[in-house]
């Protein structure tokens, strides 16, 4: 028999204290006022919880500024000097770190080439060692670490905490997060790297009031982090949105995963080296690291065949994203992930291989853009890990 649940006053009381902090997590700097009127809360219970954010160090005062009806009031933000969070990216050929505090400011950021096919207790310890650099950064601040989130390619069990499978990597069964909360002694979690890319765009990116989105990360791996109605969409185990492995074309490639015809050998970092081989541009394939730049610096030099096989990608992009659209009716796609600086010289290709597809009812008001930032990943990162710790903020049960 399913127990029955109660909220009393303590839950309210905490689920508006994480409402507070969502408005200056967005906002950087609000007023009390300002932050009752945009919750629809009065001001007596938002004094009352944003006394004991500022008591728990959370929240700070910051400058007086002029009310509407002429009566200063103090700022508020999130307290900088309250702890720091770690971020982490494991791609295919780089392990990228960032480090912020709770205000959200980097404070360090690092990235290291590491070698394709890397056997993982490599790869890992490497990436300790960039962590325990960023844990000693915050330190030199005066900073706990609040918690550390890795985002990687394939498939990610956030609830196991470990990389079920990676058809990029050739990885199976790496458990981080128990690992490294051994090691670090701060809570860790694990992300798909689309999901990652999508909670970045979603608290980071161009999209505020979105809550209706589509991330999708193409880099060597294609995955999609889906936002329906503010909500993330993760499945049971954390898999959802492993889109590039649907069956798209009849080319008979194996896929990572060892299907054919996914969608990923047609759009995917190794589909764009072998479009530009089959024009007789050969690029090494094992420096993953310089592939971008020297496809975009053959783009800068005026290549058109460049631009003919990123068109060519780009078209095929956009009528893969077509399904998605109609499944999820989003009002925002975002094309990210480590291609995404070369795609957005296909912007237009996208667009037409979507309007080609796509029920034109559903395309009128959607919005649809290319990312080429390095960071989504890594900003929802440090998203995944401030969600974590306002999940549960210190608030009494007075007021
Ligand atoms: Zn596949």
């Amino acid at each position: 028999m399913v127990k029955k649940e109660r909220f009393d006053r303590s839950d309210i009381r905490k689920l508006n204290a994480i409402s507070v902090l969502n408005q200056l997590r967005r906002q950087g700097e609000l007023s009390r006022a300002q932050i009752a009127n945009q919750l629809g809360l009065t001001r007596a219970t938002v004094s009352s919880i944003v006394s004991d954010l500022i008591d728990s160090s959370l929240v700070k005062e910051t400058a007086f500024t002029e009310g509407v009806t002429g009566r200063p009031g103090l700022l508020l933000k999130l307290n900088p000097d309250c702890g720091c969070m770690i971020g982490v990216e494991i791609d295919l050929d780089r392990i990228s770190v960032i480090v912020a505090d709770l205000g959200q400011e980097v404070i360090w950021e690092a990235e290291e080439g590491i070698e394709v096919g890397i056997r993982p207790e490599k790869c890992l310890s490497m990436a300790e060692e960039l962590v325990k650099e960023g844990l000693s950064r915050g330190k030199d601040r005066g900073l706990d670490c609040f918690g550390i989130c890795v985002a990687w390619a394939g498939l990610v069990n956030r609830y196991a905490g470990e990389l079920s499978y990676g058809p990029t990597f050739g990885w199976e069964h790496v458990p981080l997060k128990s690992t490294w909360e051994k090691r670090f002694n701060v809570p860790v979690f694990v992300e798909n790297e689309a999901h990652a890319g999508a909670m970045g765009a979603f608290h980071f990116g161009p999209t505020e009031g979105t809550l209706n989105l589509i991330y999708l990360s193409i880099g060597y791996g294609l995955a999609a982090g889906v936002f329906t109605d503010g909500v993330l969409l993760r499945g049971q185990n954390g898999y959802a949105g492993q889109v590039g492995h649907s069956s798209f074309a009849d080319n008979q490639i194996v896929c990572g995963c060892g299907k054919t015809g996914c969608w990923v050998t047609e759009v995917g970092a190794r589909a764009v080296l072998r479009k530009l081989a089959d024009i007789g541009l050969n690029l090494p394939s094992n420096d993953a690291v310089d592939i971008v730049k020297s496809i975009d610096d053959l783009l800068q030099s005026g290549d058109a065949r460049v631009k003919r096989v990123l068109e060519s990608v780009g078209r095929q992009i956009g009528r893969g994203l077509a399904p998605m659209v109609q499944t999820f009716d989003p009002s925002q796609v975002i094309i990210g992930g480590r291609l995404g600086r070369l795609l957005k010289h296909a912007e237009p290709a996208i667009r037409k291989g979507w309007e080609e597809e796509v029920l034109p009812q559903m395309s009128e008001t959607l919005q649809i853009s290319v990312s080429d930032s390095h960071q989504d990943h890594l900003m929802g990162c440090l998203a995944t890990v401030f969600d974590a710790v306002m999940k549960n903020p210190p608030i009494g049960a007075k007021g």
